[in-house]
């Protein structure tokens, strides 16, 4: 019989698509549905980085661009990634990839063999615990809560086994919008220089930081030359759609990666690689507005959760936040299932993202001020 790779037998496929799909049925059925359950940012493109584009087609910038990237673009990271992040990078350490999500594919597949463990903060981004096993290696989670509340470096250890290869650490977080600390960063570091491993640090959302700050850990003594760290346009910029990332890295990692975006992509989109060349001329006030946004929805809605009973950290960053359904359910999945049913809430199940223990549901809060108005009124209808 014909087969599909074995390799891809373990490997599920995203829940978040299921309930996406599940929206757009109630929609398309008449159903008013208060949609929390999105990861894409709440404004457009701006319009310089759309002209940009067509600009670059009108130019006819249209042929095979070298599959590292656009050199002015490389080049204009490497000043952004020196001033913003604090590394250090020569031009050859940076690699355009399609998306954040394509450049940690490259990198699980760049550091993982079969038979290899990672470590990995749970909560986490759904895909990335599938990326772990389409590298055929095993992720090990850690979870975030208890590990900070205990120590970082304490709960490593406890994870860690002989075969551990790598560590998965992604500030500001998704799903919990936690923002590891200077200190954290720290610790994991130190922790990955003392067993020898290796670091893939996913830093999507950057620029959404609400309150402490942003610190790239491969900027940390000793941390450049075992760090793998992504980035991406997406989130900053609007800019989900076309799908530009970028990955920065030493030897022996990048001839790697290198090969890797070779034959995967053979290299990204060349307009949209101009496009995100104007995005980086984009002013640091409009990232700044943008964020002051991003933190009055935060505080809606998160103030909103707990007033209802719903109990929920205020997150420090990203546009996410995960409060207790267990007055709804204590299995994430039916809570979820009964928001969406019976006050028209879309959420996603913290089980989704492996969260462990009592119930939680993800609320994306990147949307219009006025539906976290309408979603906050359904749920209370709907609670009382
Ligand atoms: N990393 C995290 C934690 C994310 O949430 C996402 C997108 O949702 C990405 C990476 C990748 O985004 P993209 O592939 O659009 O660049």
């Amino acid at each position: 019989t014909l087969r599909v790779a074995k390799r891809l037998d373990e490997v599920g496929f995203s829940d978040i698509v299921q309930i996406r799909n599940k929206v757009m049925e109630l929609r398309s059925a008449g159903q008013l549905v208060h949609a929390f359950h999105g990861g894409e940012p709440f404004f457009e493109t701006p319009e310089p980085i759309k002209y940009a584009m067509i600009r670059a087609m009108v130019e006819n910038k249209t042929k095979y661009a070298p599959s590292s990237g656009i050199m002015p673009l490389r080049e204009a990271l490497v000043e952004k990634l020196r001033t913003r992040n604090h590394l250090d990078v020569a031009l050859d350490d940076v690699l355009i990839t399609s998306g954040g999500a394509h450049a940690l594919y490259v990198a699980f597949q760049a550091v993982l063999d079969p038979g290899d463990d990672m470590l990995l903060f749970s909560p986490y981004w759904t895909p990335i615990r599938d990326m772990v096993t389409a590298a055929q290696a095993r992720p090990l989670l850690v979870p975030t809560a208890s590990a900070r509340r205990n120590g970082l470096t304490k709960a490593l250890e406890q994870f860690s086994t002989p075969h551990t290869k790598a560590i998965y650490y992604n500030t500001p977080q998704n799903p919990s919008g936690a923002v590891f600390s200077r200190e954290e960063a720290e610790e994991v570091a130190s922790f990955a220089r003392k067993h020898n491993l290796i670091v893939i640090a996913d830093e999507a959302y950057e620029d959404l930081v609400y309150e402490g700050e942003h610190v790239s850990i491969a900027s940390l003594p000793g941390m450049a030359e075992r760090t793998i760290s992504t980035f991406t346009f997406s989130k900053s910029y609007g800019m989900t759609g076309w799908r530009v990332g970028y990955l920065v890295a030493k030897e022996p990692f990048i001839t790697g990666l290198r090969k890797l975006v070779l034959y995967s992509a053979n290299g990204v989109s060349t307009p949209s690689q101009w496009a995100a060349l104007e995005a980086l001329a984009t002013t640091q006030s409009f990232i700044d507005r943008r964020r002051e946004e991003y933190r009055e929805r935060r505080d809606l809605l998160v103030n909103a959760l707990n007033e209802l009973g719903l109990e929920c950290e205020m997150p420090q960053g990203a546009f996410y936040a995960l409060p207790s359904v267990c007055k709804i359910h204590k299995d994430s999945r039916k809570a979820a299932t009964i928001l969406l049913e019976k006050a028209h809430v879309a959420t996603i199940p913290g089980v989704v993202f492996g969260a462990q223990g009592e119930g939680c549901v993800r609320f994306g809060y990147s949307v219009p001020m006025a539906a976290i108005e309408a979603g906050i009124e359904a749920l209370s209808k709907f609670l009382k």
